[in-house]
């Protein structure tokens, strides 16, 4: 396996979640999922030390940076040049479409890799921001990855599967074991590609992800026992449609016919 030497890797900040990517085959197939060309935008959330920056850079794209750890300085200043700039703040206190509204480009990628603590935040913060993007590429503990791709009467399967599910097309680029990284997390990693949906089904997001989080709010209970206070008979009338018992949990549903309870159900 080609690493980085860790010589680069003195006092990383386990507050910040920062384990720092050293396998190159790794990096290498994440900054080749991204692929982007050089009128093309890439932001890069939590460069760390630079380690998939130093590649993505190889594409002659512009990249916009977020990181928060303004210890790095020395290290990511050197990346900087006309087209690599380093933004020193919180991602999820961004404005994106402000940061990037003076930059010209053609197509945008998000790639990250982050303190796993906050995947489920960065998701929701871009998908908050309303910009439109081609692909987002991110490193999630394996675990999460599982969740994000869930068939129903999983238990893996739950709120966060069917919100991401219903606005991207999610799929894994490849596993990735703990050695990859310095110093060593204590979970396995996947990267995955999220891909916006240009086809999806109108309707009031926010309300929607109400609705869902009350579907899931007690996964042993049915959905008839989480859903009080709405019309239980319009529900009712999707179900029968799809020979559903009335007794059916969430976790027993899948995102399309939970879109179309919704949908019925206002
Ligand atoms: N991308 C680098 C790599 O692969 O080696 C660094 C990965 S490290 C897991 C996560 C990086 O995100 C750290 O550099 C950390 O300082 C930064 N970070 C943590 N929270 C952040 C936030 N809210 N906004 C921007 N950067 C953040």
């Amino acid at each position: 396996m080609g690493v980085i030497s860790p010589k680069f890797f003195m006092k990383a900040k386990k507050s910040l979640g920062q384990n720092f990517l050293i396998d190159k085959n790794v990096i290498s197939k994440i900054v080749t999922e991204v692929s982007a060309c050089n009128d093309d935008l890439i932001v890069e959330i939590g460069p760390g030390r630079g380690a998939l920056t130093k590649e993505l850079k190889k594409y002659n794209s512009n990249i916009l940076c977020y990181e928060l750890d303004r210890d790095l300085k020395n290290i990511l200043q050197a990346l900087e040049d006309d087209k690599t700039k380093i933004v020193w703040q919180d991602f999820l206190k961004s404005n994106i479409k402000d940061d990037i509204k003076d930059i010209k480009y053609n197509k945008l990628y998000i790639v990250g890799n982050l303190p796993y603590y906050i995947t489920t935040p960065i998701i929701e913060h871009i998908m908050d921001s309303n910009i439109n993007f081609e692909k987002l590429v991110i490193m999630v503990q394996k675990e999460v990855a599982d969740r994000f791709l869930a068939s129903p009467h999983t238990k893996e399967y739950g709120y966060i599967t069917v919100v991401l599910n219903y606005y991207f097309d999610v799929s894994r680029v490849i596993n990735v074991s703990k050695y990859a990284f310095n110093p060593v997390p204590k979970v396995e990693s996947t990267v995955l590609r999220l891909i916006p949906k240009k086809d999806k089904i109108n309707l009031d997001f926010n309300k929607f992800k109400d609705f869902l989080k009350k579907c899931f709010s007690q996964k042993r209970k049915t959905l008839k026992n989480n859903l009080k206070g709405y019309d239980w008979s319009k529900i009712k009338t999707i179900l029968d449609k799809y020979n559903m018992s009335e007794n059916v949990r969430a976790e027993e549903i899948s995102g399309e016919i939970l879109i179309e309870i919704f949908k019925h159900s206002l």
